[in-house]
């Protein structure tokens, strides 16, 4: 039996929950699945590997749940798809990867782009955005332009810019809201050119980064696609509405204490976890619709993303785990925070 929708339900968040399958070094190392994936009742169910006899698994629901054979297009279809189709008819959405490095949130927004059955959530949505522009009828014009930067250390820095050195500030005006300034933006006008600008942009992640895992797995990127649609209204006259994408790849959520780090590592960390918190308090307080006060101030990431959560925006969230009993800890953690962010 489906449970039925509470009033805290609310249409506008999606959380779901993906297992990547194990891998050969996980179990050339011994390590089995700790992890049960019910896709018909959107199930996780979890057992401890150092439990004390006799402690249950432990179950958590979703919307949808992912399991390790899923395929790249479902996973689109049904976590992506329905925001891109608002994002088009004018609204904004956002698309979130959270989960511990190497659970596959990179794998899922972006996959492996030069085979098209793995292709993840982002060059998905290319084709998606321009598929429907050439099906554009009469008087209907398109224009895309998309943005991509990356928040390391509560810093701005812009993947498409002519300088990787400089810090970008985030800005207000009343009449645009928040922004950043001198944020590069290109046209595009087909997938191709959105898959090359996410090339270019990859590949300037890497400039300044002394350690490319550590970087990456400390930094949130967010892919922004701005998609303006005019159109000749009853009236005659042409009207603009405009719908912003914006794709993310989150830092890794795993904890960092453990790692005994200290003086600039423990101050990455502990930022790290600000924005990974303040966007689930962000999440949890919209999902919730009792709160006054969505505290989306309190981190970069939340602020940037302010008109695009919440609102009449879109926005779901894919929680990556892995499956392996050497990463409970981690994965107990995810399910808690996707959890309270449903
Ligand atoms: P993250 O970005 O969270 O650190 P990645 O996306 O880089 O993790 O995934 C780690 C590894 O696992 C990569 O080699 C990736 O190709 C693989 N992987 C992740 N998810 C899946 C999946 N659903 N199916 C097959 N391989 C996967
Ligand atoms: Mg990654």
């Amino acid at each position: 039996m489906p449970e039925k929708k509470s009033a805290k339900d609310n249409d506008n968040v999606m959380v779901c929950v993906r297992c990547r399958p194990i891998n050969e070094t996980e179990k050339s190392q011994g390590c089995v699945t700790c992890v049960t994936v019910d896709e018909i009742r959107g199930t996780i169910t979890v057992r401890n590997p150092n439990a004390s006899h006799g402690e249950p698994p432990k179950t958590f629901t979703f919307d949808t749940v992912f399991g390790p054979n899923c395929k790249q297009v479902d996973v689109y279809n049904q976590t992506a798809r329905p925001i891109v189709e608002c994002v088009l008819d004018g609204y904004n959405g956002t698309i979130f990867a959270y989960g511990q490095t190497g659970t596959g949130k990179t794998f899922t927004m972006e996959g492996v782009r030069a085979i098209p059955e793995m292709r993840g959530v982002i060059p998905n949505s290319f084709a998606h955005v321009f598929g429907h522009i050439a099906k554009a009828e009469g008087d209907t014009r398109f224009l895309v332009r998309v943005s991509y930067l990356e928040i390391y250390n509560e810093e701005v820095r812009d993947l498409l810019g002519k300088d990787q050195m400089t810090r970008l500030e985030v800005k207000e005006r009343p009449d645009v809201g928040v922004y950043v300034k001198d944020l590069s933006a290109f046209v595009v006008y087909n997938a191709d050119d959105m898959d090359r600008i996410m090339t270019l942009g990859n590949k300037n992640r890497h400039v300044g980064a002394t350690n490319m895992n550590l970087h990456s797995s400390r930094s949130h990127a967010i892919f922004t696609v701005t998609i303006e649609c005019s159109e000749k209204g009853p009236d005659g006259e042409q009207h603009v509405r405009v719908g912003k994408l914006h794709l993310v790849d989150l830092a890794g959520s795993e904890r960092q204490a453990k790692t005994g780090a200290s003086g600039q590592r423990l101050k990455e960390a502990t930022k790290i976890n600000l924005s990974l918190s303040t966007l689930g308090n962000v999440i949890s307080a919209l999902v919730d619709g009792k709160s006054t006060h969505i505290p989306y101030r309190n981190s970069k990431l939340t602020r940037l993303l302010q008109d695009s959560l919440g609102g009449n925006s879109k926005t779901a969230m894919v929680a990556n785990i892995g499956p392996a009993d050497y990463n409970y800890d981690e994965s107990i953690s995810t399910l808690r925070y996707a959890n309270r962010a449903k």
